[in-house]
């Protein structure tokens, strides 16, 4: 089969280097550069103990594609021969006062359901884990996340380049695909004939509604968010530190980050000095070492749904053999694996 993906973004790319594997011939249209938006912004934070509060077919999606995620990075570094920073060092959790302990109750049931583990640690023991943690004014609980893990995005993306070798096509911005005459006809923007292809998979992020499917499709759109770059010696934070929105880690090699805002801005790139300025002060409140640090910020834009879910299937049933795959919002670094797995077990049945 031939198959056309728009979009190279972590979706993009890991459905395309899956399908490869399964023999397919795959051409990934990407309209600027390979990786370069909401799947290099990202924090990288593999994290259910945060993101799954209910049980759902959203979060057993996590689950799997979080229990995926070690051997998926073998494969890949195995594969392309790049190193793929990876810390498998859990989450810390701390709540204090009345909506945080309520978020810490609601979610206890459905996770203990679900089997995500997570234990109460002290006060004492959470300092331990991460010497530099301010606890709040007041009394407050604190949880261990064990299965909470991160990893590198940028790394993730170098990886998929190497082994998705001269499919790639950047600069290539599409602007439909047409299904006609059982075939996905790929019309790009700067013009020219319609390239044919037996499938196509839409994978264009906060963007994928702007192309043209010639049936409607679920609207995405971008919710951005802001995250701080700070350099501290590596070694500086164990786990995943985190409170209410507020979310400190550090890399494999040092590079420290503190996320993370949420806005509808529309696609404006601009950095907000207010909401940095928000976000230096709830990292610094929550780690000493930061305090007085000038952060260096960037913006992404995760892709949203109305639904706040993933769309994952075929088109429509007269196109049957164009998948959407878009709108993985706040996790699609986690949910690249098991949404790769599906999307080629679906198209290549
Ligand atoms: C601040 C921030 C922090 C985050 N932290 C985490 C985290 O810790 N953990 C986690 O799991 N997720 C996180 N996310 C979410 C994650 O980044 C996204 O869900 C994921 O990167 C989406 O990948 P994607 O490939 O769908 O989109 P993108 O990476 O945006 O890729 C889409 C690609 O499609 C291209 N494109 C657009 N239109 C066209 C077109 N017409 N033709 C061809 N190409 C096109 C774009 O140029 C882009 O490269 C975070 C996001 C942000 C912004």
């Amino acid at each position: 089969m031939q198959i056309a993906v728009v979009g190279g973004g972590i979706i993009g790319a890991t459905v395309a280097w899956r399908l490869a594997q399964h023999g397919a011939r795959v051409t990934i249209f990407e309209a600027r550069q390979w990786g370069a938006e909401a799947s290099w912004a990202a924090a990288g934070m593999l994290a259910p103990g945060a993101e799954v509060t209910a049980v759902s077919a959203w979060a057993e999606m996590a689950l799997a594609s979080a229990r995926m995620y070690p051997a998926f990075l073998r494969e890949l570094e195995a594969a392309s021969g790049v190193r793929i920073g990876y810390r498998p060092t859990g989450g810390l959790e701390l709540f204090a006062g009345e909506a945080e302990l309520a978020d810490l109750a609601s979610r206890a049931e459905p996770q203990r359901q679900l089997g995500i583990a997570s234990r109460a640690v002290t006060a004492a023991e959470a300092m331990a884990l991460a010497p530099s943690l301010r606890a709040p004014a007041g009394s407050a609980e604190y949880r261990f996340y064990p299965d909470d893990a991160t990893v590198n995005p940028r790394d993730i993306m170098e990886a998929l380049r190497v082994v998705c070798g001269n499919a790639v096509r950047e600069q290539s911005p599409v602007r439909a695909v047409l299904w006609r005459d059982e075939r996905a006809h790929v019309e790009l923007e700067a013009g020219g004939e319609p390239l044919v292809f037996d499938a196509a998979v839409l994978a264009a992020g906060a963007w994928s509604s702007e192309v043209d499917m010639a049936v409607p499709v679920p609207s995405t759109f971008p919710v951005r968010g802001h995250l701080l770059g700070y350099d501290l010696p590596a070694g500086s934070l164990d786990p995943i530190l985190r409170r209410g929105h507020t979310y400190l880690l550090q890399r494999t090699g040092g590079a420290f980050l503190a996320g993370a805002s949420m806005e509808h801005a529309g696609f404006d790139r601009a950095i907000d000095p207010a909401i940095v300025e928000t976000l230096r002060r709830n990292a610094a409140s929550l780690f000493g070492k930061l305090e007085g640090l000038e952060p260096r910020p960037w913006v992404g834009f995760r892709p949203a749904t109305g639904s706040g879910l993933p769309e994952i299937r075929p088109l429509s049933g007269q196109a049957p053999r164009i998948w959407l795959t878009c709108g993985h919002y706040r996790n699609g670094i986690l949910l690249a694996p098991e949404t790769a797995r599906r999307v080629s077990a679906g198209l290549l049945a």
